[in-house]
């Protein structure tokens, strides 16, 4: 017997930005649709420290967020094996704690919605006839090629492996060899391949698919998605719009940041940052220092040791520590910045950064989080992809939605230069040049308010789901006789 609340289970997989948008995800079914929810998280015992996990779940007492048993892949992983992959492992390994969490308890929830990677977790939902939904945390574009990924035959994909042709996808924007997603281009690692494949192949199983974007963003992939002659045919689904759900602004955070950009002009720093856990070579980091300051802008970096050959090495490995004054920084460049810039070891409390009004831009490795919070606060971005679809998303945020500018590396290159990171800092922060740019984020922070406001598109979305939800509670109810 259900209660009178639809009841769903959300499903978070390693990393924190994975499990951001979940919970806020979680946030709004209760505060906007009237659900219980209750989150599960997989973790290993590095991949979410206790504190920030703490901090995360305080910001709503409405949800209950439950960490599973961790996992050990140690011994089914090498140096070769991707990160994707490691995911999917980790979420292979917690689906007998997350069963016995949902056997125990007293009545079945109604819904399961999993990130992409949990979609083996189907099989639970299944058995406890619970509604199953995916939600995606990135965009709808890269959803579109992870649909349409399993269809590709061999021809297509040799001519877009070996003879870097556009991937074409129904009714989508093409997408170009170098941009493609990491496990399409390297077809030689075939364990990645495979997992993503089959990603793509159980997402289409759902009985909705969740995208944390919004319709003025991405209005011709989700029509296309939606669109049963086109990409609909193969996503098999509805697809919903629900973004962009981000993390919001928490005023308790205090912080030197913040008291430091109290004190400074209005849109006048640029904020700099890798996300949770990417990372530069020395190289580039020696560029980076030194075209922020030829750049004359007020800036705030947050720093990471390099590390050489591997832009994803602090991935899954997140720590809330400091480290000693970052030596592999030209020398005197502290003292020489220390009035127009901040430097930050590993981590900043981003949300509270972006929504500051001193902040003019945001120099990212565009990862889909940081993307949305950039772009929920009218930040123009300078972007700098490093792994995963992130390739992907700065072509989208550049090129489809005109809020960012990019190096013009080419890819033999690998190190973009001190005065090419010069000319883009300033073009997004001052220069005539970026004004088209500033002033289109700008619009587009409006409309995604206006998305998730009341009988707004997103709203309506999310909406659309939870009616679901209610309805098959009733049958349930029903069923029973409650
Ligand atoms: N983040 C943060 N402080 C940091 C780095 C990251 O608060 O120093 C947050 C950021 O606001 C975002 C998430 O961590 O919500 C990173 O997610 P994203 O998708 O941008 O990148 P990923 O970390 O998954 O590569």
């Amino acid at each position: 017997m259900q209660s009178m609340k639809p009841h769903a289970v959300l499903l978070a997989s390693p990393g924190m930005g994975h499990l951001i948008p979940v919970l806020e995800l979680g946030k709004r079914l209760v505060s906007h649709h009237g659900f219980n929810v209750t989150i599960f998280v997989v973790t290993t015992d590095t991949s979410v420290s206790q504190s920030q996990l703490q901090n995360l779940s305080q910001t709503s007492n409405l949800i209950e967020v439950v960490l599973l048993p961790p996992v050990d892949i140690s011994g089914q992983v090498d140096q070769t094996t991707s990160i994707l992959s490691q995911i999917a492992m980790m979420m292979r390994e917690a689906l007998p704690s997350l069963r016995s969490a949902i056997l125990a308890m007293k009545i079945p929830p109604i819904a399961l919605i999993v990130d992409m990677f949990g979609t083996e977790a189907f099989a639970i939902a299944d058995e406890f006839m619970m509604l199953k939904y995916v939600f995606i945390t990135s965009n709808a574009w890269f959803l579109a090629l992870t649909v349409y990924a399993p269809t590709l035959d061999k021809e297509v994909e040799d001519d877009l492996v070996y003879n870097q042709k556009p991937l074409l996808i129904p009714g989508c924007k093409p997408i170009c060899f170098v941009d493609s997603f990491e496990p399409i281009r390297r077809p030689n690692n075939q364990v990645y391949k495979q997992d993503y494949l089959r990603m793509g192949t159980k997402i289409s199983t759902a009985d909705g698919i969740l995208v944390n974007t919004f319709y003025e963003l991405e209005s011709q992939t989700l029509a296309a998605l939606n669109d049963k002659i086109k990409l609909g045919m193969v996503a098999n689904a509805p697809v919903y719009p629900i973004g962009p759900l981000v993390r919001p602004v928490d005023s308790g955070v205090r912080s030197e940041v913040l008291t430091w950009l109290d004190m400074q002009p209005k849109e006048s720093i640029i904020y700099v940052s890798f996300g949770s856990g990417g990372t530069l070579s020395a190289k580039q980091s020696i560029e980076l220092a030194w075209g922020l300051e030829k750049s004359q802008q007020r800036f705030i970096w947050v720093v990471r040791p390099p590390v050489e050959n591997d832009s994803a090495a602090t991935v899954l490995k997140t720590s809330n520590g400091c480290h000693d004054s970052p030596s592999y920084l030209p020398d005197g460049f502290l003292n020489r910045t220390s009035k127009n810039g901040l430097v930050v070891p590993i981590w900043a409390p981003q949300a509270e950064i972006l929504s500051h009004p001193s902040i003019g831009g945001f120099l990212s490795h565009c990862g889909w989080n940081s993307s949305l919070e950039s772009i929920v606060n009218g930040v123009p971005m300078i972007v700098w992809p490093l792994f995963a679809e992130q390739k992907m998303n700065a072509t989208m945020l550049t090129e489809h939605i005109g809020v960012a500018t990019r190096s013009k590396l080419l890819p033999s290159q690998d190190v973009i230069e001190r005065s090419e990171i010069d000319a883009m800092v300033r073009m997004i922060m001052v220069d005539k040049a970026g004004e088209a740019i500033r002033a289109r984020v700008k619009m587009l922070k409006s409309c995604a308010e206006k998305a998730l406001s009341k009988d707004g598109s997103s709203y309506s979305s999310l909406a659309k789901v939870a009616k679901d939800c209610e309805i098959n509670l009733q049958r349930q109810n029903a069923k029973t006789g409650a």
